[in-house]
């Protein structure tokens, strides 16, 4: 199935790599390896790909930057869609459109340049503009769902393309997460009129900050679990004096308890065993069920 999926995207000239090694594919540095990772670079060629890999039944998975993302370890007998490549945008007055696989940071920054404000909080997430949407990213009071205008789709089971503007958000939720079926093509958002210097140095502040609490010099996929409602996680974790606490390569992190890292070796079944623990503890001692907000891939 794989050879006749591999003959299509050479026939049409789209990139692929056979037997593609996940570890470097994920922030978290972990996972083993995919049948077929497809690095479309237009909607095209990415409607393209899913119709083949779809029509041939094969599972499939789409990618960001896998900043979000477990892999399994050992083989994946499956596909990944790697947006990366589909990093165009362009910005108009306070109107931008980006491809999904734009980096967040990066359209941050550059719309900072151009003194366009409502991206601030997004400077410093590690991802790119379709996972952000997907996930509802956010930080430090701001979201995706507060810019968002519209955004392009392809529907996976009936094969069109189409435009929402109903994105059904909430925290860390999307209609795309709910719709599993949906790929978020591209992104359109409204931003404010700003001061350039003001934005910039908002954004200074907030990657300091994140320097400060994060604990950034090693891997990780960011908070490993979702706010429980009325509770922070990191907090719950802390208070049971967590920090630190390790199975295999995979640990609470000394820093910042609502991170788990991957302190060199980490197995995919080393951070299931850790948060099976960290989350039979809160539950435990304060009766809160954690959730996982990063996504597995197995
Ligand atoms: C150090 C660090 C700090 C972080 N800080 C934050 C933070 O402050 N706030 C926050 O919200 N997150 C944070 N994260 C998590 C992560 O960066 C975000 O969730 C980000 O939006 C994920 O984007 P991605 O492109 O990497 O998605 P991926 O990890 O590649 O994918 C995440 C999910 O989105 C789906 N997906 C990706 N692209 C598409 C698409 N085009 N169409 C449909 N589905 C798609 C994937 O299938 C997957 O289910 C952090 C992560 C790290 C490592």
């Amino acid at each position: 199935m794989i050879k006749a999926i591999a003959t299509f995207l050479d026939d049409k000239k789209i990139e692929y790599s056979r037997d593609y090694a996940l570890k470097s594919a994920s922030s978290f540095r972990i996972g083993g390896s995919c049948a077929i990772a497809v690095f479309p670079r237009s909607e095209n060629e990415l409607v393209g790909a899913l119709e083949a890999l779809d029509g041939a039944g094969v599972r499939t998975e789409i990618i960001g930057r896998g900043s979000n993302i477990l892999f399994g370890d050992g083989s994946l007998d499956m596909a990944m869609v790697f947006t990366g490549k589909m990093n165009s945008f362009e910005i108009d007055g306070r109107s931008v459109r980006a491809d999904c696989g734009v980096s967040l940071a990066a359209l941050s920054h550059t719309c900072a340049e151009k003194g366009l404000s409502g991206l601030e909080f997004a400077c410093g997430i590690p991802g790119s503009i379709g996972g952000a949407v997907y996930m509802n990213a956010g930080a430090y009071g701001g979201c995706v769902s507060d810019v968002l205008v519209s955004s392009r789709a392809y529907d996976r089971k009936t094969g069109k393309t189409l435009d929402l503007t109903e994105h059904r958000f909430d925290y860390r939720h999307s209609v795309y997460m709910e719709k599993a079926d949906l790929v978020c093509i591209s992104a359109s958002l409204v931003l404010k009129e700003g001061d350039a210097e003001d934005i910039k140095a908002k954004n200074s502040e907030l990657l300091e900050e994140r320097r400060k609490k994060q604990p950034l010099n090693y891997p990780s996929a960011g908070s490993y679990f979702k706010r429980p409602e009325g509770y922070f996680a990191a907090k719950l974790i802390d208070d049971l004096g967590l920090k630190g606490t390790r199975v295999g390569d995979a640990a609470v992190s000394e820093k910042h308890a609502g991170f788990v890292v991957n302190l060199g070796n980490a197995s995919f079944d080393d951070v299931m065993r850790l948060e099976e623990l960290v989350k039979g503890a809160v539950l435990k001692e304060f009766g809160v069920e954690l959730c996982r907000e990063v996504r597995v891939i197995k």
